[in-house]
């Protein structure tokens, strides 16, 4: 993973100009979603804080994160494809562009060809990588180099391509059966406000908390993104051990997103759970796997 294969820092990214596409539809969902306001009711709210859960915490931080970026842990395919799927309603780009985007932030991570490191501007980090250059959209060269993985599933290539297919299917069935209201809180505030606390991870914490490990970044730990994100933000943590499925280490260290994988476990649906566990012995955070069925990989 360490090598320079397109790798597209802030120089390169604003030497290939505006992304109008982007910044185009980012103004239009800020301004839909204060519109949202005006259109306030309990039934909206409940449906954007359900769905900013589906889409944040089983879809993205469990789905794409944890589960298709680093294989933290092992899902049936089946459970796989839904938390995949539940992540694209975020509409943070296809899978496999995500996943190539958050692969190359670990192997580059504050350092040249970091697409979103703050020491190249905290706005940069937040927003501006999206608004210049290919943001998500890696070329094919650089896809096979970081997501070979993904490369071969073909319900991926799909939804890569597709990905805003189910969030459409969603926006539908919300202005059917609850009208503008609805529709405007469930998808374009809620949007808007995933796209800020997704953005947070990338920008805040590589610039503010603490740090529990020394690591060659800027990755800090911040319990106010964590609450935002389901537990993201114990970023330092993560970037320390990329692999582990649980990224709040102590009680205290809210990360939804961890029980969520603990709760599919004690279901029987996940497995072979990598994790860590801090070692008395030798007073040190050691990386433990849980038992892996033999007839899945
Ligand atoms: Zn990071
Ligand atoms: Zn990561």
């Amino acid at each position: 993973m360490k090598s320079d294969v397109r790798t597209e820092g802030r120089a390169v990214r604003e030497s290939l100009g505006v992304n109008w596409a982007n910044g185009i539809f980012l103004i239009f969902a800020h301004v839909a979603a204060v519109a949202a306001l005006f259109f306030w009711s309990w039934p909206a709210v409940i449906t954007a804080l359900i769905l900013y859960w589906v889409g944040g915490s089983l879809g993205i931080g469990m789905g794409f994160h944890r589960l298709l970026t680093h294989r933290g842990y092992n899902v049936p395919k089946p459970v796989e494809y839904f938390l995949v799927t539940c992540g694209t309603i975020a509409l943070e780009g296809g899978p496999i562009q995500w996943v190539v985007t958050h692969r190359i932030h670990h192997a580059h991570a504050d350092r040249a060809g970091d697409p979103h490191t703050p020491r190249d501007g905290g706005w940069w980090a937040h927003i501006g990588w999206i608004l210049w250059g290919t943001a998500q959209n890696h070329d094919e060269a650089t896809i096979a180099h970081y997501a070979p993985d993904l490369l071969k599933d073909g319900y991926y290539r799909w939804l890569n391509r597709f990905y805003y297919v189910p969030l459409l299917v969603v926006g539908v069935a919300l202005f059917y059966f609850g009208g503008w209201g609805v529709l405007l809180w469930g998808v374009f505030l809620r949007v808007t406000v995933a796209f800020h606390a997704t953005w947070l991870v990338n920008s805040a914490t590589h610039l503010w908390g603490k740090t529990r490990f020394e690591t060659d970044d800027d990755s800090r730990n911040s319990w106010w993104v964590a609450l935002l994100t389901f537990g993201e933000g114990w970023h330092n943590n993560h970037h320390a051990h990329p692999t582990s499925a649980r990224h709040g280490l102590r009680w205290y260290e809210f990360d939804l997103n961890w029980l969520g994988i603990r709760a599919l476990q004690l279901i029987g649906l996940a497995h072979g759970i990598k994790r860590l566990r801090f070692n008395r012995a030798s007073s040190a955070w050691q990386l433990v796997r849980s038992r892996v069925r033999t007839n899945e990989t």
